[in-house]
């Protein structure tokens, strides 16, 4: 049996919606099928105001610069993410500011934000690591009290909620990718701006729309539109905004069968003398957090541990990968970034953890091979 790691997600509806596409002759940004997708968020997610983007890390981009974030700030965030979330800022000339994680879900500790804000801190930037919330109560709580702004890096994140609200609608903006490893995509990459700080919404506009005021052109308040502020191309094309509507439509039953598809292995490996014996550890989710079931992680006893376990995998034929070396120890977070205080889980967490084959589709006898593969490995 050869089992994929993942699998981008097909509807059946995409082609239906591009083809409807390409005969509008709208193929450019923010045509009839963006403001479906637009639409939809605002209806089945609350988001006030949203923009489609090429990518998750173009949104944080626009993020980074409608934040005014420059040479000498510092942006708060963990080490333990995709390289975009701290690309965003750096590019900006900001300092990295990395802060442990919590072990159960991987996420920021919010209890070690406080001792790294500085008078030079100028946003704090929280990651929804596999579509489980971080503690946002804490998180907004620092905000108020410092004043700071908050970006959800919730690309992992869509349909998760944390005490009934959607991420990336709990801080000042947010941000999901539609990237092909993600729940759902626009055509392999995509992403989403989400504003929820009202007043920051006109400024992102105008950056996304490569510095212009063409938004407020189109909406009839100005009778000709002219280049007012920095910007650049951050609109997804009408193309892929059709085909990611196709998913959109979708999107509730899909959320549903990944949940299943999670709760599968949890009960399947619950079950093994691996987990009963303590030899496998799975992801506990916090009261109050409704993921997603973006990725299904189990972790091991040590790094040579962890890559002889995804080795006895490939040879079964199944594709488990691990991810994100830490941030603070590659080339470019060390130029760019500092760690807060001390690395106690950050590294040693991360080499622990390997990721199994998840994706929309994924049959149960292929499920029990993975676990049985597992179980096999500690057995022999
Ligand atoms: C996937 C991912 C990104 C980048 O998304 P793109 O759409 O590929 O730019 C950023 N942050 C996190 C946490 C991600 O998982």
């Amino acid at each position: 049996m050869v089992i994929d790691f993942n699998k981008p997600l097909v509807t059946g509806n995409e082609i239906k919606n591009v083809t409807e596409a390409i005969a509008s002759g709208i193929l450019s940004g923010d045509g009839p099928f963006s403001q479906k997708c637009h639409q939809w968020f605002k209806n089945e997610l609350g988001f006030k105001k949203c923009f489609l983007t090429p990518s998750c890390t173009a949104a944080l981009e626009i993020a980074a610069l409608v934040l005014n974030i420059g040479p000498g700030d510092e942006v708060i965030m963990p080490s333990y993410t995709f390289v975009s979330t701290a690309n965003a800022f750096v590019l900006r000339g900001a300092k990295v500011v990395f802060v442990d994680i919590r072990p159960d879900t991987m996420n920021i500790d919010e209890s070690l934000i406080e001792f790294a804000i500085t008078e030079n801190t100028r946003a704090i930037v929280v990651v929804h690591y596999a579509g489980v919330a971080c503690d946002m109560e804490t998180v907004m709580d620092l905000a108020t009290k410092y004043n700071l702004p908050v970006v959800e890096d919730a690309a992992q994140g869509m349909m998760s909620t944390y005490k009934g609200r959607p991420l990336g609608g709990i801080g000042h903006i947010g941000t999901f990718s539609f990237h092909e490893t993600k729940n759902y995509t626009s055509a392999g990459e995509g992403g989403l701006l989400i504003i929820n700080d009202d007043s920051l919404i006109e400024r992102s506009e105008i950056i996304r729309q490569k510095g212009t005021n063409r938004t407020k052109f189109f909406k009839g308040l100005v009778d000709k539109y002219s280049w007012v502020d920095i910007g650049s191309s951050y609109l997804l094309s009408e193309i892929q905004a059709a085909y990611l509507f196709g998913q959109l439509e979708v999107a509730t039953e899909v959320n549903a069968e990944r949940l299943a598809i999670w709760e599968r292995y949890n009960n399947l490996l619950m079950n093994t003398d691996s987990f009963k014996s303590g030899r496998i550890q799975l992801a506990s989710i916090p009261l109050g957090c409704q993921h997603n079931g973006h990725l299904f992680q189990v972790k091991v006893k040590n790094v040579d541990e962890r890559d002889e376990l995804i080795r006895h995998l490939k040879d079964a034929g199944i594709s488990a990968p691990f991810h994100y070396v830490p941030l603070h120890t590659s080339l470019a977070g060390k130029e760019h970034g500092v760690f807060s205080g001390v690395d106690r889980y950050t590294s040693t967490e991360s080499e622990r953890l390997l990721r199994l084959p998840l994706w929309y589709g994924l049959s149960v006898v292929e499920q029990e091979y993975v676990t049985d593969s597992i179980e096999k490995f500690f057995k022999g």
